[in-house]
């Protein structure tokens, strides 16, 4: 009789002890589950917060961007002269960051400058772009860079045509196009 109920008492102990992982087990899944919907609701594709300012190291940089497109926008260099692909380059569209995929120009404000880089009289907002000022070799110029990311863009002249008569000089291997859908 005694070990009836020994046996009986055990079975209840394994039964209560496998209630108490399958429930467990279950509790992770939801947890998980809220965690991934709230992930979807607020981020990209890429894990990033949408309108939210992206930081990364260099060493991310680096890893992600071309040794050029690297020099360019995270060292403030500058391509050769009518070198960039999007120089000689009149497509429909627009122009966003190649770090980080904020829009910055679009073809509509696009135009020909002469000076050897992608030029527009303005860009799609202003508040994707920042502006500061650059005394490096020599010259007082105005820098234009992502304010997502922080990317050296080119620069701005005062030269450009109306209306705004600005010139954003911009290095195209800062640039990523994405033509007009149809
Ligand atoms: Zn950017």
């Amino acid at each position: 009789m005694a070990s009836k109920f020994k046996y009986r008492g055990s079975l209840l102990v394994v039964g209560f002890l496998l209630i108490l992982s399958v429930g467990c087990e279950k509790f992770e899944k939801i947890k998980n589950l809220c965690r991934n919907s709230a992930r979807k609701e607020s981020v990209n594709e890429k894990g990033e917060k949408m309108g939210q300012k992206i930081v990364r190291s260099d060493r991310e940089w680096k890893e992600v961007l071309t040794p050029e497109q690297y020099r360019v926008t995270r060292k403030k260099g500058t391509e050769q002269p009518f070198s960039g692909k999007y120089y000689y380059f009149d497509g429909k569209g627009l122009y966003r960051c190649v770090c980080c995929g904020n829009e910055l120009f679009s073809s509509g404000t696009k135009f020909d400058s002469g000076c050897g880089w992608p030029s527009f009289w303005s860009p799609t907002s202003d508040e994707n772009v920042g502006e500061s000022l650059d005394t490096s070799h020599s010259m007082i110029r105005t820098e234009v860079t992502c304010s997502r990311c922080g990317a050296h863009l080119g620069h701005i002249f005062q030269d450009g045509p109306k209306p705004t008569g600005l010139r954003y000089c911009i290095n195209s291997v800062a640039l990523k196009f994405e033509p007009e859908s149809k």
